[in-house]
């Protein structure tokens, strides 16, 4: 691996935001050597690692990790016909598809992938062969998820009905799985503005799942949208919420006590807000729309206030969320709702990898090297994070 130093004037190292550069980080072997607050190429020959060729950017951060992705799902396909055909087409042409979203993912600077769920097993493909990718690529899926007899979650779940089913589907999942996904709710009506029929799995039921993971020592991350789910996802002692739309200040103080992890995915519905006539909403559906998400950013802004933990996360896959993008997006719906630059990017980096569990890749002397360069500050203009430079070590 070439070692190099980079010269930046700011830098954000998962934590912290320095500003008062320039910087020199040297990385060696693919490891952050040393960071010093000055230009090291002044001193050529004259300190340690000053004679090591130098990338100048603008602002440093470490690579960016997607908390809830479908890796095997092209987000930009927006023909529904064309959408429902590629779901019977073969793991050939998924994995095509599943390899360009990878590339998608880093050309953005996210470096960490977790897999929210894929029925057709791309996903297990894809993390054995996760090292093949430059830029220092890591993934984690949950594999199959799990949801009841003819419920939401088709695409990305075993289908189960008794006890025994249960047990049996939760047992596989936590063996083949780095965390164990559980479809509790369905998806949003827009229509009728809201969540229809009560959670897939009783508080019985949910206790099986939970305590296998448990035992397992692997999390479990829960779909759930509207009051009646939230509710039965946080009493159950699950370790993350998906989506959580329709939140409420009770369940945030029980998230926030239970330490239970919010990934609120703002961009698929953030896409029927933009573009109504694709899926057919009228003027009456599209005002319930908004509603829902004036709220979803309201809760975002209290939980945040309450000290809930928040990882960013798009649901990339979904329709109208292209791989890459959409977390900048949703990023940027993050910092609307009132998160400070700081902690959004603490909720993609830092924390993100540290509840998810990959290897730290805070900018600190001797963590991995897996960054990106960007050519202006997010600081400065939150929007800045689609100025991708280059995402170190590999991919440029
Ligand atoms: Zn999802």
């Amino acid at each position: 691996m070439r070692d190099f130093v980079i010269i930046t004037r700011e830098y954000f190292d998962g934590e912290n935001h320095f500003h008062n550069g320039p910087y020199s980080i040297a990385a060696v072997n693919g490891v952050i050597a040393a960071i010093y607050p000055y230009d090291l190429t002044k001193f050529t020959g004259r300190r340690p690692y000053s004679l090591l060729p130098a990338i100048k950017t603008g602002f440093l951060m470490p690579g960016l990790t997607e908390a809830h992705s479908h890796i095997f799902l092209d987000g930009s396909e927006l023909d529904f016909t064309r959408r429902s055909e590629y779901l019977k087409s073969d793991a050939v042409n998924m994995l095509r598809v599943a390899d360009v979203n990878i590339l998608e993912n880093l050309k953005y600077g996210i470096t960490a992938v977790n897999d929210a769920g894929d029925i057709y097993g791309i996903n297990a493909i894809i993390k054995k062969q996760a090292d093949k990718f430059e830029g220092g690529f890591r993934f984690r899926t949950a594999g199959k998820a799990i949801r009841k007899k003819k419920k939401y979650g088709s695409f990305m779940a075993v289908e189960t009905e008794t006890p025994g089913e249960i047990r049996t589907a939760a047992d596989q999942a936590v063996n083949e799985g780095d965390f164990l996904k559980i479809l509790l709710t369905g998806i949003i009506d827009f229509e009728n503005g809201m969540v229809k029929g009560p959670p897939q799995f009783n508080g019985d039921e949910l206790k099986i799942m939970i305590d296998i993971a448990v035992k397992s020592g692997k999390r479990t991350a829960v779909h759930a949208s509207g009051s009646e789910g939230l509710l039965a996802a946080v009493n159950s002692g699950v370790d993350s919420i998906e989506h959580g739309f329709f939140m409420t200040d009770e369940i945030l103080h029980k998230m926030r006590d239970k330490n239970i992890a919010w990934v609120p995915t703002f961009s698929p519905v953030e896409f029927q807000r933009i573009r109504p006539e694709l899926a057919g909403w009228n003027a009456e559906s599209a005002d319930k729309i908004s509603r829902i998400l004036d709220n979803h950013y309201e809760k975002l802004n209290r939980a945040c206030r309450m000290g809930v933990t928040v990882l960013a996360g798009s649901d990339a896959g979904s329709y109208g969320v292209a791989h890459g993008c959409g977390l900048i997006d949703d990023m940027l719906y993050m910092h609307k709702a009132g998160m400070s630059t700081a902690s959004v990017l603490r909720s993609a980096t830092s924390l993100s990898r540290k509840i998810i569990g990959f290897e730290t890749n805070d900018i600190k002397p001797g963590n991995i090297l897996s960054a990106v360069c960007l050519s202006a500050s997010p600081f400065a203009d939150i929007s800045n994070l689609k100025k991708v430079e280059r995402v170190l070590p590999g991919y440029n």
